[in-house]
């Protein structure tokens, strides 16, 4: 069995280390340790989760619960654990300081494995209905009396949602494989598993029971694909140079839906993979109706104004995304599904298959009004491929996708597989999508809505930390403003966000959150922005704006900081 103490040890040293080959090292004996039963939720567990996303799992924890929980196993007055939390600004230190010098203590304790941690976590994640606050709290407090100060550091975070040990997916990846055959190199194979079930847990226990099985991983349905990213060229010339013959479909200005039917079972997930099937009675209606018993299949969704004939505007699609008046929602903006690709069709995974084969079941497939194909032509000239991306706007449309008719589908990956060409944006030629990681306030003529700006951050992945790329001023409206300036309100936070790696610092920071997209006129090279930063200088954008508040984007699918790198390159080459 192994001990949730002996987990906390490894937290506690890889808090302390910044090098990945470190980490993955100590991660690996750690991970050596688990049996096949416990490997599955030490996985979830250094992930900061205890299910993938799309489980809908949520701890439910807030900072009050934490705090009495604490109080009442530590014997402190809920007064002094505040008191405490204010100086220290981490509940998990609150928690280990406290413990460590306890009022009280328990007349017995257990020793807690990782499972018995694991399952009393699921317990308070799954307590709902009335008295499910007490329960919560009761639970946590018992894991507190049995834990030491510093599992006590590391269970305070987990529940707050807050234990950012600061390894990634990749680290992890590598850390499996290391641990089972001594060396990476089975972390191909096992990206690939969790890029087409995006469940790391499961992935780790499939592994160790035999890692044969991971080389013949295949796609299921209800364990949702890492979407596949688009790369970005700005004109039609370099798309056709690099692709040739190529598929060109309509850019849809929606939300993407990845659609998973089993009989009579139906599920939709958003982009970032979240479970939206009660929010889209009428897509899930649809989807019952196509002769297919199992499909997963992706579509960019969007209501359509039957009256005028045209697309809604990207906020009115939006509306559609509510929990409540569904009924009354899918009545006034009726969504129609642009199906762009299949991915798995009655036992068959076709994520392996090329796009046009991929496309000819598509078009077999979907010939409903609400579910229909995405408008595709295959062309091999500049010229053509111009006129339809001109169409494509003049349609109220955003752009085009153009897909190269061999390629495979690239689960979570950016390839040139799919090359996006997007409407610019006044001066602007593309836009980023970042993370807002911190905001200023009004000055002047603004100061009466309180908002001033945002501070926007991308991702680097090979480094595990977020970069800041602009500090936006203008393009709100006031609307926005207002309703910026309360959704930040909420996250606000004491200190920069652990993963930040920053040189200017707002008014206030916030939780990485928040997902915005970002226009601008360039890129330049700043001392003052982290992104991509080398020999002191990152790369900003210049006259940065704001195109709106992107509610369909999680902060893993943020523009990386290498893209930000590219976009310079390419913005250089042209001169
Ligand atoms: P972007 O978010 O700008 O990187 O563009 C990629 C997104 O465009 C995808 O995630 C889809 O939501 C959306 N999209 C719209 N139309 C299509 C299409 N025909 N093929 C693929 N993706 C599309």
């Amino acid at each position: 069995m192994l001990l949730f103490s002996e987990a906390a040890a490894v937290f506690s040293e890889i808090e302390k280390r910044s090098g990945r080959l470190e980490m993955t090292d100590l991660l690996a004996a750690l991970l050596k340790k688990a049996e096949g039963a416990e490997i599955g939720k030490l996985t979830y567990l250094l992930q900061g989760m205890l299910a993938p996303p799309y489980e809908g799992i949520d701890l439910g924890v807030g900072e009050r619960f934490a705090i009495e929980a604490i109080a009442a196993s530590a014997g402190y007055s809920k007064k002094e654990v505040e008191a405490h939390y204010k100086k220290s600004g981490d509940l998990g230190d609150t928690a280990e300081a406290l413990i460590g010098k306890k009022k009280q203590t328990a007349l017995s304790t257990t020793e807690m494995g990782v499972t018995y941690v694991y399952d009393a976590m699921l317990q308070i994640a799954k307590a709902s209905g009335p008295g499910s606050q007490e329960m919560k709290i009761k639970l946590l407090t018992e894991l507190l009396n049995n834990a030491s100060p510093l599992e006590g550091r590391f269970l305070v975070r987990f529940v707050l949602g807050r234990l950012r040990l600061g390894v990634g997916d990749p680290t992890i990846i590598d850390a499996l494989s290391v641990a089972h055959v001594g060396d990476k190199s089975l972390r191909e194979p096992l990206e690939r598993a969790y890029n087409v079930c995006s469940d790391l847990g499961y992935v780790a226990k499939v592994f160790y029971e035999s890692p044969e099985r991971i080389e013949k991983f295949t796609v299921q349905p209800f364990k949702p694909l890492m979407p596949a990213l688009a790369e970005r060229l700005s004109t039609p010339k370099e798309i056709i140079e690099r692709l040739k013959k190529c598929a060109v479909e309509m850019k849809y200005d929606g939300f993407r839906l990845q659609c998973h039917k089993s009989g009579e079972r139906v599920e939709l997930y958003s982009r970032r993979l979240d479970r939206m099937t009660a929010m889209f009675p009428d897509v899930v209606d649809a989807i019952k109706g196509v002769k297919a018993k199992e499909l997963i299949f992706e579509g960019e969704a969007l209501a359509y104004d039957s009256a005028k004939k045209r697309y809604y505007p990207f906020q009115q699609t939006m509306r559609r995304r509510r929990k409540h008046g569904i009924e009354e929602a899918s009545k006034e903006f009726p969504l129609n599904l642009f199906v762009f690709d299949v991915l798995y069709a009655d036992g068959r995974d076709m994520t392996n298959e090329p796009y046009a084969k991929r496309r000819a079941l598509v078009e077999k497939l979907f010939k409903g009004k609400i579910l229909q194909p995405s408008q595709a032509l295959v062309v091999d000239s500049t010229k053509k491929l111009k006129e339809i991306f001109d169409e494509s706007l003049s349609e109220g449309l955003e752009g085009i996708m153009a897909k190269d008719l061999a390629a495979p589908y690239t689960a979570g990956k950016r390839k040139f597989a799919w090359i996006k060409l997007k409407k610019s944006y006044g001066k602007a030629v593309d836009t980023i999508d970042g993370v807002v990681v911190g905001y200023y306030l009004g000055h002047g003529a603004r100061a009466e809505f309180e908002f001033g700006g945002l501070l926007i951050a991308v991702y680097n992945p090979e480094r595990g930390k977020l970069e800041t790329v602009a500090k936006i001023g203008s393009g709100f409206s006031e609307a926005e403003m207002v309703e910026l300036e309360k959704m930040l309100e909420e996250i606000k936070a004491a200190r920069p966000p652990e993963e930040l790696d920053y040189r200017i610092e707002p008014e206030f920071w916030v939780e990485p959150k928040y997902v915005v997209e970002v226009a601008f006129d360039d890129i330049t090279q700043s001392p003052t922005h982290t992104c991509a930063m080398q020999d002191g200088k990152g790369y900003a954008l210049r006259f940065p704006r704001l195109v709106r508040i992107r509610t369909d984007k999680g902060v893993r699918e943020i523009t990386t900081s290498s893209e930000v790198a590219e976009m310079y390159e390419l913005q250089r080459s042209k001169g």
